[in-house]
C-alpha cells in the first residue's frame, strides 16, 4: 500500500515509517519539524519508495497533494507533551482540531482509510481501571490547561466518527504512554526519557507528587504493531482501540528502575507538581488499558515488558550521547528556544 504518515519524522511516526518500509509499502511523510527530527528519517531519503513533504498538517492544499494515490493516512502529527499543554494550549488545540479536520477532508477526497492517533488522555481522570474503550471521559474544569490536549483529541475522534457516518473507513487508536528510542529527552518529553536523561546526567531524578500515580508504559514497537494492524485489518474500520501495555507502574517505581538499570548513583527527589507545571495542572492518578478489544479484533498483544524496553531505551540514549555519564545538559532546541528545565543539575 501507499501510506501518508503525518508527524512521520516524530518519535512514534518515524518508527511507523521504518515498519511500513520494511514491510514493502510506499510512504509519504508530512512533517513540519517543529518537534520531529530530520535524523529520524534520514536513512530513508535515498529510498525511491520514500517521499518527504515538509509542511503544516493544517495546510489543506499541501495535504491534498501529499495524499494523492494513498490508500491510508496515519495521522500522528500533534503537539504532544504535558509541558506544551500548560504553556501553549492554543497551538495544541489548533494543530489538534484544524490538523485533524484537514487530514479527514483530504482523505475523504482521496478515498483513503484514516488511522487517527488519539490518546489515553481522553479518558481524563476516570477512576475505573482498566479503561475500556466505551469508558466515560472525565475531565476537569476548562480553566485547567492540561485538559486542552484531551479535548482536542476528543474533537478529532468526533470528526472521525462524523466521516465514518459518511462512509469513510476510520480507525481511532488511543495510545498509552509510548516510550523508546527517539522519544524526546527534553522537558517537553514524557517521563521515561526524562528520567533516563536525568539518571545518565547524575541526577536528581525528579518525581512529582507522591510518586504513587501510575502509567502503563508501552514500548514503541508495540505501539507501532497495533497501528499497522489497524490499517490492515478490515474489521477495524469504524472502531476505537486502546493500544498499550497493561503493566501498571507507579512513577516512583519507574524512577527506581531507571536508576538501577542505568547503574546511576542519582538521587530520587520528590517535588511538588507546581514547581514544574505551574498552577494550571492536574494529574491523572491511574491509567491502565484494557487491550481485550485490540487483542480480539487486531490480534494486538504487547510483547515488550518494562525492564526490557527501558534497557533498549537506555542503550539508545547512551549511544546518542556518549558523554552522558558526565553532567552535561542534554536539552535540545525545540521551537527555536532552549528548553528550560529547572531540575537540570548545576553545570
Ligand atoms: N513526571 C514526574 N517527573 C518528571 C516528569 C513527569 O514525576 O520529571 C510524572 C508526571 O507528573 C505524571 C507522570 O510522570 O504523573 C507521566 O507524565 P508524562 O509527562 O510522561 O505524561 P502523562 O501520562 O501525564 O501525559
Amino acid at each position: 500500500m501507499r501510506a501518508l504518515v503525518s508527524g512521520g519524522a516524530g518519535f512514534i511516526g518515524s518508527h511507523l515509517v521504518d515498519a511500513l518500509l520494511a514491510a514493502g509499502h510506499e510512504v509519504v511523510v508530512l512533517d513540519d519539524f517543529s518537534s520531529g527530527r530530520p535524523e529520524n528519517v534520514a536513512r530513508h531519503v535515498a529510498d525511491p519508495r520514500f517521499r518527504l513533504v515538509r509542511g503544516d498538517v493544517r495546510d489543506r492544499g499541501l495535504l491534498r497533494d501529499a495524499l494523492r494515490g494513498c490508500d491510508v493516512a496515519f495521522h500522528l502529527a500533534a503537539v504532544v507533551g504535558v509541558r506544551h499543554y500548560v504553556e501553549d494550549p492554543l497551538r495544541v488545540m489548533s494543530v489538534g482540531a484544524d490538523g485533524t479536520a484537514a487530514i479527514l477532508a483530504a482523505a475523504w477526497e482521496a478515498g483513503a482509510r484514516v488511522v487517527f492517533a488519539s490518546t489515553s488522555e481522553v479518558y481524563g481522570r476516570n477512576p475505573e481501571q482498566p479503561l475500556v474503550e466505551g469508558a466515560a471521559r472525565l475531565l476537569g474544569d476548562t480553566s485547567v490547561d492540561r485538559w486542552c490536549y484531551a479535548t482536542a483529541k476528543a474533537l478529532g475522534e468526533h470528526l472521525c466518527f462524523g466521516y465514518r457516518r459518511r462512509g469513510l473507513p476510520v480507525v481511532v487508536l488511543r495510545y498509552f504512554n509510548a516510550y523508546g528510542p527517539r522519544a524526546k529527552e527534553s522537558a517537553y518529553g514524557g517521563v521515561v526519557p526524562r528520567f533516563i536523561r536525568q539518571a545518565l546526567a547524575g541526577g536528581p531524578i525528579t518525581v512529582f507528587g507522591d510518586g504513587l500515580q501510575t502509567r502503563s508504559f508501552t514500548y514503541v514497537e508495540d505501539t507501532v504493531r497495533g497501528t499497522l494492524a489497524a490499517a490492515l485489518e478490515e474489521r477495524a474500520a469504524g472502531e476505537v482501540f486502546n493500544i498499550g501495555h497493561p503493566e501498571e507502574t507507579p512513577i516512583a517505581r519507574l524512577a527506581e528502575r531507571v536508576r538501577d538499570l542505568t547503574g546511576s548513583p542519582a538521587r530520587i527527589a520528590r517535588l511538588p507538581y507546581e514547581s514544574f507545571y505551574g498552577e494550571s495542572y492536574e494529574d491523572v492518578r491511574r491509567r491502565v488499558p484494557s487491550v481485550e478489544k485490540a487483542g480480539h479484533v487486531l490480534g494486538f498483544k504487547p510483547r515488550v515488558a518494562l525492564d526490557e524496553g527501558l534497557a533498549l531505551t537506555i542503550d539508545w540514549c547512551r549511544s546518542r550521547n556518549p558523554a552522558a555519564s558526565g553532567r552535561r545538559n542534554l536539552g535540545e532546541r525545540e521551537g527555536g528556544r532552549r528548553d528550560h528545565d529547572p531540575f537540570e543539575p548545576a553545570q
